[in-house]
Parts: structure tokens; C-alpha cells; sequence
């Protein structure tokens, strides 16, 4: 049986909506042997995954998914093997956290011009004191209070760019995401970089400037990639000598279209991460 790696994951700890623990059965009952936890800009999920892994028998890697800014455009950096008693990856994360907990009163506000949302008034009031609060946790309210269909729906109504309810945010910058992530011992991957809304040329300065900084892979490997974008994206990695990395990005069951471990392996050529990271309670 195939070995089955999964390098980018998240829990309830941000906007997952597992126990880290459930997480780590899920991958166990799917059959993955080493997995990374890579919540959004914290790291409070990791020793209940640590101990899950452990008594599962899969291999675990600590990991954080750090919201960066590039150019004006967000990005997310996976950092892996990170340390998480680092002052200075903790001191860089907290300061990610409370950008978010302004944004999100800041998105309460505008949302408040609509006078039928009333009735979400109080899930988004609780939100601004959430360990990590994303967009996804306001259309979730949006959507339980009833105020959208879905949370996708939330997303085209109100909180999508463009809507009444958008608020753009600057992140710290990408070097100092990375330099955080470094400072901690670990190796910045740059996630899902076929997402970005960026031309070819500047996704080619990114990934120089990434390498530059100090990043030491690319996301090569991710369910639901195109074969187009899978060759773009290994040819990005040799190019700009970064490794590959191969991860999920699984939020909740409720999303087959990202399910744990399953995507391809990596390209021909491609230097894979995975020997560099320290892996832990694994045979
Ligand atoms: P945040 O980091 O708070 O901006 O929240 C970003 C999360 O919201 C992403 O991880 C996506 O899962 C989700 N998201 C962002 N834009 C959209 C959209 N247009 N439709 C659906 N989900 C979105
Ligand atoms: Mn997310
Ligand atoms: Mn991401
Ligand atoms: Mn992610």
C-alpha cells in the first residue's frame, strides 16, 4: 500500500471544523502515515495532534499556515516543523490574530447596514474574541442564523471582494512571515500558489522572491489540480530551486472536493520536503 503524506491540514483551531483529534482518526481510518496540522496563524491545535498521532501510529509534523502579504495580494506560507515555543513565531502570530479580530468588527460594522442581519449581530460580536477568526467563521454565522443559504452564498452576498460586506486587510509581509517561520526551525512552504490571482511573470518574481527570502518549497501536489496547473507548478519548483510539498488544505468532511491524502504523487524532478522535516512518534 501506498505511503500516504498529508502536509497541510486544519482543525476547529481556526476554521476547521474537527477536534485535532478527530482530525487524526479521520487520516487514520484513510489510511495516512504522516500528517502536518497547519491552522491559520496558530498553533494551539498541535499537542492534541502530537499525542493523537502517537497512540494512531502515524507520523506527525508540527505545522502553522502564516497569512502573509505580497504586492498587495494575501498569501499563505505552511510553515512545517516549526517549533511552537518560539517567542518570535508566536509574538508574529499574535500579531496576525488581532488584525483579524479587528477585521472581523470591522466586517460586523458593515454588515450592520443591512438591518435583516440583525439576527447574526450576536455570533459576530462572539467572533471578535475567537482564538483565530476567518471569513469563513462570519458566513458559517451568516448561514446559522439563516441570513444566507449556504456559506459559499454568504460569501457571493456579503462578504466576497466587492461586497458591501468586504473589508481588504494588509498582512504582515511575506519576508517576515517566512523569517518567522524560520525563526522557529522551520521550513516555509508557499501554499496553493496556483490560487493566487497573479499573472505568470509575477508569479515567477514571487517564487524568486520567496526563495530569496529564505522559503524552501512550493504546494506541488494538491487534490483537485489540474494537470496544467500541476506541470506549472513543478516546473516553478525546478526552476527556482524550491522542493515540493503535497498536502490536502482539509477543512471539514463536508468538503469532498479536498479529502485527506488523496492527490498525486510528486513530479518527476521534483526535490520532495518531506526528508528535511523532523517527524515525530512514527515506528
Ligand atoms: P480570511 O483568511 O479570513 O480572509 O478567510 C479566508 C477563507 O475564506 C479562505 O480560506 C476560504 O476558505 C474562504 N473564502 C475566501 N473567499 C471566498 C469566496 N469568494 N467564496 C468562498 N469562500 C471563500
Ligand atoms: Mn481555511
Ligand atoms: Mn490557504
Ligand atoms: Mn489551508
Amino acid at each position: 500500500m501506498e505511503t500516504l503524506i498529508d502536509l497541510h491540514t486544519h482543525s476547529l483551531h481556526s476554521d476547521g471544523t474537527l477536534a485535532p483529534a478527530e482530525l487524526v482518526a479521520r487520516a487514520a481510518v484513510r489510511n495516512v502515515r504522516v500528517l502536518a496540522l497547519t491552522d491559520h496563524d496558530t498553533t494551539a491545535g498541535l499537542n492534541e495532534a502530537r499525542a493523537a498521532c502517537a497512540a494512531a501510529g502515524i507520523g506527525f509534523v508540527t505545522g502553522v499556515e502564516v497569512t502573509a502579504g505580497w504586492r498587495g495580494q494575501e498569501l499563505h506560507v505552511v510553515g512545517l516543523d516549526v517549533d511552537p515555543q518560539s517567542p518570535a513565531l508566536q509574538a508574529h502570530l499574535a500579531a496576525i490574530v488581532a488584525l483579524r479580530r479587528a477585521r472581523v468588527a470591522a466586517i460586523r460594522v458593515k454588515l450592520l447596514r443591512y438591518k435583516k442581519l440583525a439576527d447574526a449581530d450576536s455570533a459576530l460580536l462572539e467572533l471578535e474574541s475567537h482564538p483565530v477568526p476567518t471569513r469563513t467563521h462570519v458566513a458559517r454565522a451568516l448561514a446559522q442564523a439563516g441570513l444566507a443559504e449556504s456559506v459559499q452564498d454568504a460569501f457571493d452576498r456579503y462578504l466576497g471582494r466587492g461586497c458591501q460586506g468586504y473589508v481588504a486587510q494588509e498582512w504582515p509581509p511575506l519576508a517576515e512571515a517566512i523569517a518567522a517561520i524560520r525563526a522557529a526551525g522551520g521550513q516555509a512552504v508557499l501554499a496553493h500558489p496556483h490560487r493566487y490571482r497573479l499573472s505568470g511573470g509575477a508569479l515567477r518574481n514571487l517564487c524568486a522572491e520567496f526563495r530569496d527570502s529564505g522559503g524552501a518549497a512550493l504546494e506541488t501536489s494538491l487534490p483537485a489540480l489540474s494537470p496544467n496547473d500541476a506541470a506549472r507548478l513543478a516546473s516553478l519548483a525546478r526552476e527556482h530551486q524550491l522542493a515540493g510539498s503535497a498536502g490536502s488544505d482539509f477543512h471539514e468532511p463536508g468538503q469532498p472536493w479536498r479529502p485527506l491524502g488523496r492527490f498525486a504523487k510528486l513530479a518527476e524532478g521534483v526535490e520532495p520536503l518531506l526528508p528535511r522535516l523532523r517527524v515525530t512518534g512514527h515506528e
